[in-house]
């Protein structure tokens, strides 16, 4: 027999209780039942986000809430600065070009954070930019960015500050409004222990003003018509009900651990990880590792591919490959979500086997002994 464990950055475990709620049966959503649910899904979001203001709930995947910032901020003919560090930012420049935005990219070297100098000077040379694309975590590198960093200089000027939170929402500390972050876009199968359909953005008034005059086009996301309904705890189209509902329920969850301690577990499992892989002689990938996931360099003389396959196919461990040029040099382990002490030593312990059979020379139960080192310190 083999049992499956989740271990890559998205999709991630859902808990058992919200598996239990989405399978209730559906109810109509033009009903004050179903408005119930959401105005409580919709109050407990700004929990998670750190936000008195609103936030949309799209049935789409986290990409939507990415595409929803910029058709709904942006006009046409703008300019925006996109933070590109790896596979996410790169999505935020290519949504931009898709709509006609010309976009001012700052290449940064994948496993780098971005400095948030160059972004200062770009925009005291660029007066008309309109907006800034950062990620929180760069899920493709495991690199956390300085948010507040680049907040406290975007929040100086004009221009909004749009921040890709999809993967690092819950495991790395986002304080929305004390930062001053002007739009955060999430997804529901990431920190939030939800199942992949649900997309999240949260927007504030100096973003909201721009939303006024945006002349893109768009219909779907069309976040004029979200408001409106929102309003009244409704949507402007059929929501995913089973979703919205599991929702309820993992908010309930973060609640009651609270956020601080949903953080601190976050960081004790990245470190277990990150000296778990410095124990069996690896390198770690990042220069500043997100808490979400740890990003390891393959070392020499292993198949990177055949290891994440490995641990899959014969052991049921998923964890991430590398994406891009990356591809078969890193390994990315996951600590996201619904997980505990027990699910990163079981994914030590399943890299440990797999790097034996794959030929890497270290001593058995070094990493697993590093990562309990740091559990019962
Ligand atoms: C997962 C992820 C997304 C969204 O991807 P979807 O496949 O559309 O859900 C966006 N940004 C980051 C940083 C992510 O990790």
């Amino acid at each position: 027999m083999k049992k499956n464990y989740i271990m890559a950055p998205g999709p991630t475990p859902v808990p058992e209780d919200v598996l239990l709620d989405i399978a209730k049966p559906i109810i109509h959503h033009r009903t004050s039942q179903y408005q119930e649910i959401f105005k409580k899904a919709s109050e407990g979001l700004k929990y998670l986000f750190n936000t008195k203001n609103d936030i949309f709930t799209f049935a789409s995947s986290g990409t939507g809430a990415m595409e929803a910032a910029v058709i709904n901020i942006l006009s046409s003919g703008d300019k925006a600065i996109v933070v590109r560090g790896g596979k996410f930012g790169e999505r935020f420049s290519d949504i931009c070009k898709a709509y006609g935005i010309e976009a001012i990219n700052i290449d940064v070297e994948w496993g780098k954070p971005v400095d948030p100098g160059l972004i200062k000077k770009r925009l005291a040379d660029n007066k008309d930019l309109k907006a800034v694309f950062a990620t929180l975590c760069e899920t493709s590198t495991g690199t956390k960015n300085d948010i507040q960093g680049i907040a406290n200089i975007v929040s100086a000027t004009n221009a909004v500050l749009i921040v890709d939170a999809v993967s690092g929402l819950c495991a790395d500390d986002l304080r929305t409004d004390e930062w001053k972050v002007d739009v955060v876009c999430c997804g529901s199968q990431k920190g939030m222990m939800l199942p992949p359909g649900l997309a999240f953005l949260s927007i504030n008034k100096k973003a909201m003003e721009k939303v006024a005059k945006s002349n893109l086009p768009k219909y779907y996301f069309d976040l004029k018509a979200y408001k409106k309904s929102l309003d009244k705890n409704d949507v402007p189209w059929t929501p995913a009900v089973g979703l919205v509902r599991g929702l309820c329920k993992s908010i309930d969850m973060i609640r009651e651990e609270g956020m601080e301690n949903v953080l601190a577990r976050h960081a004790r499992l990245a470190n277990a990880t990150k000296e778990a892989a410095k124990a069996l002689g690896l390198e770690l990938f990042s220069a500043s590792p997100s808490n979400a996931v740890t990003a390891v360099k393959v070392p020499s003389g292993v198949d990177g591919q055949n290891l994440v396959k490995t641990m899959r196919n014969k052991y049921g461990v998923t964890i991430a490959g590398g994406q891009a040029h990356l591809k078969g040099k890193i390994f990315r382990i996951a600590h996201l979500g619904y997980m505990v002490e027990f699910d990163t030593l079981t994914a030590i312990s399943a890299l440990e086997i797999t790097l034996k059979e794959l030929g890497h020379k270290f001593t058995l139960g070094s990493g697993v002994g590093a990562a309990l080192k740091v559990f019962t310190a």
